[in-house]
């Protein structure tokens, strides 16, 4: 049995074996398909991968985690009106230390300069940064179009939501450089039939989300190639007709894939069962959907001009409500959630985040390309993910003693 995390935190132990060459040689299973395996490094990068007659059992090897909705992190948020191409790398790299190889930055919604400002500056620290640049695998852009109403909308500035359209997306996905993969909109919106036939003729993948759509409109996106729900359940009005209504007519609809905040406050473990069971693994991702707060400590912060509170179960309130302001984890605990709610098994959840998003952004070629891996302790008595490495590109860029403290990690966000 692996000690708690927390435990581990206090006191890190090693398995890495540091020899006078600088060699680290990191001994587990593979999860997905249970083989002995050594991983082997020389000055942090990787040299071999290979299979030896036995490993050490209670470490596995599982690709590096993808999170295709990731709004900010670590204190950085990249929709803020400031971001730099040097917090866009400081977000991804923070990320790495918490096993997201692999992100898609999401841009929301805002004025069509605030937006064009976000994407010039991820494409920025591609440009400057190529391991940055290789942990990105596409941008989210979640808005402008979508839903005008209270509950629907969310947190998306009003002022700021419009009806689809094609020359202003043209604009941005060629300030992107072509790197706007998966678009979040409501289908009901005035024009989002023909503009949705014309995301899917671009290869993007169309998300619905935010949005108050009837059957029919459901319907009709999907007929025009549609293929995501974006955080299925949430983004939704307090009350709704108890059916039909667009969480059912989604969760129903086969040809939807979902996608699933399980911090255990966007949706209630039954919820969150359900809608596993409903879709079935095969039609499921995890995101965390983590706004700046996540990564950071508990506390009251002053975030987008409110005070908003981190609490210690991870849930981010704004401060004397009961409402929530974003999610505050990391992929990783969506993984362990989803074990403990939907009583699948680690590997099943494992790659509701890693094959699962693969998949969907059809990444296989690149992400397999070179060695892009997590390696981790599995405590299924507490359901608990004890990060030991990331490596992507081939380099090691985390393992748990260059993290003495949560400090080192995370910087307070700009009031
Ligand atoms: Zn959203």
């Amino acid at each position: 049995m692996t000690k708690s995390r927390a435990a581990r935190e206090n006191n890190p132990e090693s398995i890495i074996d540091l020899t006078p060459e600088g060699r680290y040689v990191y001994s587990g299973q593979t999860l997905f398909n249970n083989i002995p395996t050594e991983v082997v490094l020389a000055k942090g990068c990787v040299q071999t991968i290979h299979e030896v007659g036995s490993a050490n059992s209670n470490v596995w090897i599982a690709p590096a985690l993808i999170d295709i909705q990731v709004n900010g992190f670590a204190g950085f948020d990249f929709n803020a009106a400031t971001v730099t191409s040097e917090d866009v790398s400081a977000m991804a790299r923070a990320l790495w230390q918490v096993g997201t190889g692999f992100l898609c930055p999401t841009v929301v919604t805002g004025s069509f300069e605030r937006i064009s400002n976000t994407l010039r500056t991820i494409v920025e620290a591609c440009k400057t940064d190529s391991l940055v640049a290789h942990s990105i695998v596409g941008i989210h852009l979640e808005g402008p179009y979508i839903s005008a109403e209270d509950g629907p909308r969310g947190a998306h500035p009003l002022e700021h939501v419009r009806e689809p359209d094609w020359d202003e997306f043209q604009r941005w996905q060629d300030i992107a450089e072509g790197q706007i993969t998966i678009v979040t909109l409501a289908p009901e919106k005035k024009g989002a039939i023909p503009f949705i036939e014309k995301l899917v003729a671009n290869g993007i993948v169309v998300a619905l989300g935010h949005t108050d759509a009837s059957a029919d409109d459901i319907q009709a996106a999907i007929d025009a190639g549609a293929r995501l729900s974006t955080h299925l359940g949430n983004g939704a009005h307090a009350l709704i007709k108890r059916h039909p209504n667009y969480i059912w007519e989604q969760l129903g609809a086969d040809e939807l894939w979902a996608s699933l905040i399980v911090d255990g406050h966007h949706l209630p473990p039954a919820v969150a069962k359900s809608m596993v069971r409903a879709k079935t693994l095969d039609r499921c991702v995890l995101v965390s959907d983590a706004v700046a707060l996540a990564g950071m400590k508990p506390g009251i912060y002053q975030f987008a001009g409110k005070s908003v509170e981190l609490t210690p179960e991870r849930c981010v309130r704004l401060v004397g409500t009961e409402y929530l302001a974003g999610s505050a984890i990391e992929l990783a605990r969506g993984i362990e959630n989803i074990v403990r709610f939907a009583g699948i098994s680690l590997e099943e959840a494992v790659s509701l985040a890693t094959l699962q998003p693969m998949r969907l952004l059809n990444a296989e070629a690149h992400i397999e390309k070179q060695a892009n891996l997590i390696l981790f302790e599995w405590d299924p008595a507490q359901c608990e993910i004890n990060l030991l490495a990331t490596i992507i590109g081939g380099e090691l860029v985390y393992h748990s003693e260059t993290r003495s403290t949560e400090e080192k990690l995370t910087r307070k966000p700009n009031p």
